[in-house]
């Protein structure tokens, strides 16, 4: 690969057996490439699915990378930062875009410290018409800020994929397949992940409907309503997170900044004025219906159906109409 490529960095299978959210990103890379006139590149770290090349040819990348070691089996955070690191010291890219998933926040700030590179997190827009020009979401999603990145440095970008939509490249590609080679042999993991909060079971990242409740239900016994309407919709309950702070649900449930970034089919929330922190983890949602009954709730900015009323006296409806 040419130096100052426009690099997309990826790892682990979503639900679609790629990386999480990596299309989107190559979406964003592609067009970024272009603008700066240079290559795009896909680097596929750890096990991958055997789709990668037919998806790297689609989305218009220039060369499919991969590295592949014994110790990358399943997310290894430091091994991780030593090899982008040493692949970064190899290659000179312009920019390493990441989705931004909670694993990510272990892996760009390390990388671009270790390589004397730049960060910037919350991603939304990039132009690369001249210096790159970032847009970021800050304050939770309240306000959007334009970093302006100049130098020879890399610069490790992590990109907020459920603001991006996917689409394949006009002409596609028929990408370089290349292995590369680092040397992790002398890395060792610091920390080790002894119990999982949440082993089994469907994940909220990959459901198609979620239900979420808010404090607006009342009293913890009502989220019982939340669970059985996701349950007759063949769905997942999510919640906001002062319920999940009194202890309503457990944390695994929180949607949201600081909970599970989502993108279902279709989100219905109860009893949730939409914060922008709530929102910033379900408003890629392709269908948002809410229930308030303030109808000024700012929620209803980002609803498709909006239903003004008790959450208490509607949901049971929408129990008894779902298990019909
Ligand atoms: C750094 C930071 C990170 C945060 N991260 C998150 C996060 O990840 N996720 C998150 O959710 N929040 C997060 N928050 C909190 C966020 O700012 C809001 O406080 C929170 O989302 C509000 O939760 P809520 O909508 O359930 O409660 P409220 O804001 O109290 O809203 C309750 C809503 O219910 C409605 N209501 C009341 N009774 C009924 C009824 N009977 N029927 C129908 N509607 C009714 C009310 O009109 C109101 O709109 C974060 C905050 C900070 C500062």
């Amino acid at each position: 690969m040419s130096s100052n490529a426009i690099v997309v960095v990826s790892w682990g299978e979503g639900r679609d057996g790629l990386p999480a959210g990596a299309v989107e990103v190559l979406t964003l890379g592609r067009k970024v490439a272009a603008a700066a006139g240079a290559d795009l590149a896909w680097l596929v770290i750890g096990p991958a699915s055997d789709k990668l090349a037919e998806t790297a040819g689609q989305y218009g990348v220039a060369s499919l990378e991969r590295i592949e070691d014994a110790k990358l089996e399943s997310f290894a955070p430091d091994t991780l930062v030593a090899a982008v690191s040493q692949y970064c010291e190899s290659n000179n890219p312009k920019a390493l875009l990441f989705n931004q998933i909670e694993e990510t926040r272990q892996i760009a700030p390390r990388v671009a410290g270790r390589i004397g590179g730049g960060v910037v997190t919350n991603v939304i827009d990039i132009d690369a018409s001249g210096d790159l020009k970032v847009t970021a979401t800050a304050f939770g999603g309240d306000t959007n800020v334009v970093y302006e990145l100049s130098g020879a440095s890399t610069f490790a970008i992590a990109v907020n994929s459920t603001a991006l939509v996917a689409e394949p490249a006009e002409a596609p590609t028929n990408p370089a397949a290349e292995s590369v080679s680092v040397d992790l042999s002398s890395v060792e993991e610091r920390f080790a992940v002894t119990q999982r909060p949440q082993a089994e079971g469907p994940r909220l990242e990959d459901a198609d409907i979620i239900v979420s409740g808010g404090r607006g239900l009342g009293t913890p016994e009502n989220y019982k309503l939340i669970q059985e309407l996701a349950a007759a919709l063949g769905g997942l309950p999510g919640a906001s997170r002062p319920i999940v702070d009194e202890g309503w649900i457990d944390s695994s449930h929180q949607v949201g900044l600081t909970g599970k970034i989502t993108r279902p089919a279709l989100y219905l929330a109860a009893g949730i004025s939409g914060a922008s922190q709530h929102m910033a983890g379900c408003s890629a949602a392709k269908v948002l219906v809410a229930i308030n009954k303030d109808e000024a709730a700012s929620i209803f900015r980002y609803a498709r159906y909006g239903i003004v009323g008790d959450c208490l006296e509607i949901l049971p409806e929408l129990i008894k109409a779902a298990k019909s």
